[in-house]
């Protein structure tokens, strides 16, 4: 898929969220980092959880050689998944051989967002939600509703303002929302400017 954003325009937003954390300190030691390391029931043949596929952006590939030793790599088509219509073509997946150790500055977008995703309000305004995806595990700072840090919440709202200038990004961004509103989903505004 072609996407409008430059391998350098992903590279500042990799630098930006690196300088964040939704809290102060690790939050991966409240839940023995649930999020990289728990997953569901099913496993591929070499041990690696189906459930802990991460997808990229599309164009976040261009940050990767896809030769990295503590990645696995999966290459699937977004007319096959849930996907917006004006996606096709490839999507790639990646899944941790070591989690939750990796290089911190390597992880991808969907690592470093979490626990927050962005929504569209009916109106078409940008906010970030808690993240509404069903997940195998318990994330401590949904489930208390920790106050996030300010620096991680405008960070992450500035790179999903640049994400959505991409129309495959805007169209998955307004999917998502519109899933939201129709299946009744609960959603709570956390952050919007
Ligand atoms: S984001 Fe949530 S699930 Fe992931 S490490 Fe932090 S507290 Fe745990
Ligand atoms: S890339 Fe890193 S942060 Fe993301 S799931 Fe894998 S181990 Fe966890």
């Amino acid at each position: 898929m072609k996407s409008i954003i430059k391998k350098k325009t992903y590279k500042a937003i990799y630098r930006l969220l690196d300088r964040v954390s939704p809290i102060k300190g690790d939050c991966g030691k409240l839940c023995g980092a649930a999020c990289c390391t728990c997953g569901g029931d099913s496993t591929d043949e070499e041990g690696l959880d189906y459930d802990l596929g991460i997808y990229l952006l599309p164009g976040e590939e261009k940050l990767f050689t896809m030769k990295e030793e503590w990645l696995k790599w999966s290459v699937e088509y977004a007319e096959d998944y849930d996907f917006p219509d004006s996606w096709f073509g490839k999507v790639y997946f990646v899944r941790c051989k070591t989690p939750p150790v990796c290089p911190r500055e390597s992880r991808p977008l969907q690592c470093r967002f979490f626990p927050l995703a962005p929504h569209f309000s009916p109106e078409g305004k940008l906010q970030l939600i808690w993240s509404t995806s069903e997940l195998p595990y318990t994330c401590p700072l949904i489930a208390e509703k920790t106050e996030l840090t300010r620096e991680f919440k405008k960070a992450t709202y500035t790179v999903w303002k640049h994400l959505i200038k991409d129309p495959l990004i805007f169209d998955l961004v307004e999917m998502d929302s519109s899933d939201r509103e129709s299946m009744g989903i609960e959603y709570e505004v956390i952050y919007q400017i």
